[in-house]
């Protein structure tokens, strides 16, 4: 049975050419199973690859795949934020397009979102492989982020994220250009759950900013 609430699904996309057929079919695959309606959009921020090509051949085969093409590369923050200004759904959900954040946890996102949360974050565990100055360097980032600002954000929280409708509003309201996606939707509140997942590997191609 569908329910006749919709999910939109947000993905910020730059030069992922290789990972987009591979990331829309694992996302089939989950949000078929899910008993909501479903919707995706796919923000192209100025990739210089093959990506609007393939987004367009996947937007062919389904009436579920939204196009949102920026005219130059404007950064991750602009393009969620784009997502987030023009979904249609009840709930939204960020996430990579890399397969970095593991697309078969949603339904677990979900499922907060059924028992109250407003608020998902995805937290990730920690990696193995990083090193010893990017472990420092977050260390003093939060503890620097979170003494200038007054909302809490938790250490190795990440953009995959789910939010609620009520969310969704206030954080259209905000106006700030030079954002920071994540601290803002934490200064906002609400009901907050947390999911941690074990990142992957990203699939194709290499990391945009860092
Ligand atoms: N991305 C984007 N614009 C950019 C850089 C990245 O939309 O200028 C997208 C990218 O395609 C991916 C997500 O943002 O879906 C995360 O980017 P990336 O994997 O490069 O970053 P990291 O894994 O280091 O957070
Ligand atoms: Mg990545």
């Amino acid at each position: 049975m569908e329910n006749d609430k919709i999910i939109s699904i947000i993905v910020p996309v730059y030069n992922e050419e290789k990972n987009i057929p591979v990331f829309f079919e694992k996302i089939k695959e989950v949000m078929d199973k899910i008993a909501y309606g479903w919707e995706i959009i796919f923000i192209n921020d100025g990739s210089v690859d093959g990506t609007l090509l393939e987004l367009e051949k996947i937007a062919k085969l389904s009436d579920k795949v939204r196009i949102i093409d920026f005219s130059r590369n404007f950064g991750k923050e602009m393009a969620t934020t784009a997502g987030v200004n023009n979904c249609r759904g009840d709930v939204c959900v960020m996430l990579d397009a890399d397969l970095q954040h593991p697309i078969e946890k949603i339904p677990e996102f979900v499922s907060k979102w059924e028992n109250g949360a407003e608020v998902v974050i995805g937290i990730r565990n920690k990696n193995k492989g990083e090193g010893a100055v990017k472990k420092i360097g977050s260390y003093f980032f939060y503890k620097i982020i979170n003494r200038i600002t007054d909302s809490k954000m938790v250490p190795n929280n990440t953009d995959f994220r789910l939010l609620d409708r009520v969310v969704i509003d206030e954080f259209n309201r905000l106006s700030e250009k030079n954002r920071m996606t994540r601290a803002l939707i934490d200064w906002l509140g609400f009901r907050r759950e947390f999911i941690y997942f074990q990142a992957n590997e990203r699939m194709h191609g290499k990391a945009g900013y860092s």
